[in-house]
């Protein structure tokens, strides 16, 4: 058991005093942050905006997208690499002629089925098919086309579902679309990758599993209060510094430090944060961390990670740390 995983699990009487006075003290630090309105503190969202304090870059141009550009290319990430396999020449030319897709943001999308009842009232499920219905009504709507009918006939036949509540996984802000697991479809989608667990093993998945990767959205739902607030604060420290701090950057870190069941921010061994090579030679990539680094003041790159915990390291008076 590693020892963020230990702490997590026993935390002992005075760990626990320690961790309440550094709780207080990074609220206080946190307080009247930079952030504005890309920190939803209600669901513990971050969400960079296009162009905002986070992300310092503009809008990827394809119309409905809403991602930034990590950098000093013309599009998001996401349709960089569909116009990368597109074999057209110019972004300008790809867009005009309607190719770039937008498919993915629906399975994320937060819209409820496009299914209303007779009073006006919507089914509340998440809308994943391709014709915005919940996972029954999607199926309802596939047996029903098989019969004859038409679209408008089905939807004005069908009633609004129950809905099944926010998502089981702790670190998700998404609306549960199945049953029995209560999971959102990305989750579901894990869990059966990941061999199903049930029961107890259930719940330290739901606990410790990862986010799903939307380029809007970083969640720091299902980390201790402490860790939130430290990643905040040294967020915060690089927003007032101008440092660019995009969705991609940190979302890979966050779900590490929520695996481990850390603590707090010191707690997590800068060694487990992963390199590669293309870091090393001083390149800008590191997929282990999700996104793009930073150099420090004497020209090593090193992954976010790091940057951040060092901001903390350097911020806060060693008194107020837990170790
Ligand atoms: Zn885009
Ligand atoms: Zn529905
Ligand atoms: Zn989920």
């Amino acid at each position: 058991m590693s020892r963020g995983r230990a702490l997590a699990a026993v935390p002992a009487a005075e760990t626990l005093a320690a961790a309440d006075q550094r709780a207080a003290l990074m609220r206080s630090l946190t307080g009247r942050g930079p952030l504005g309105g890309e920190w939803d503190a209600e669901r513990l969202l971050l969400v960079p905006r296009p162009g905002g304090r986070l992300t310092r870059t503009g809008p990827c141009p394809v119309a409905g997208c809403g991602r930034d550009r990590p950098g000093a290319g013309p599009l998001c990430g996401w349709h960089d690499r569909q116009f990368a396999s597109s074999g057209r020449v110019s972004v300008e030319e790809w867009i005009a002629a309607g190719e770039p897709r937008l498919t993915q943001r629906r399975r994320l999308s937060q819209l409820a089925c496009v299914v209303t009842g007779n009073d006006g009232t919507s089914c509340p499920r998440p809308g994943i098919g391709a014709a915005g219905l919940c996972h029954a009504h999607d199926q309802a709507w596939a047996d029903a086309r098989r019969t004859g009918e038409v679209f408008a006939g089905f939807l004005a036949r069908v009633e609004p579902l129950p809905g099944f509540g926010g998502c089981a996984a702790a670190c998700c802000y998404l609306k549960a679309s199945y049953r029995k697991s209560r999971l959102c479809v990305v989750h579901y989608r894990m869990w059966c990758e990941q061999g199903r667990p049930a029961g107890t093993d259930f719940a330290d998945w739901a606990a410790r599993v990862r986010q799903p990767a939307n380029g809007r959205v970083v969640s720091l739902r299902g980390l201790p209060e402490l860790v939130r607030l430290e990643l905040l604060y040294a967020i915060q420290v690089r927003v007032h510094e101008q440092i660019r701090t995009g969705a991609g950057n940190i979302r890979g870190y966050v779900d590490r430090l929520r695996a481990a069941g850390v603590a707090s921010l010191t707690d997590y061994d800068v060694v487990r944060i992963p390199t590669n090579p293309i870091a090393r030679s001083g390149g800008f990539r590191t997929p282990a961390v999700g996104g793009r680094v930073a150099a420090d003041a004497g020209g090593v790159i090193l992954p976010l990670g790091h940057l951040l915990l060092g901001i903390l390291v350097r911020s806060v008076p060693l008194r107020n740390r837990l170790v």
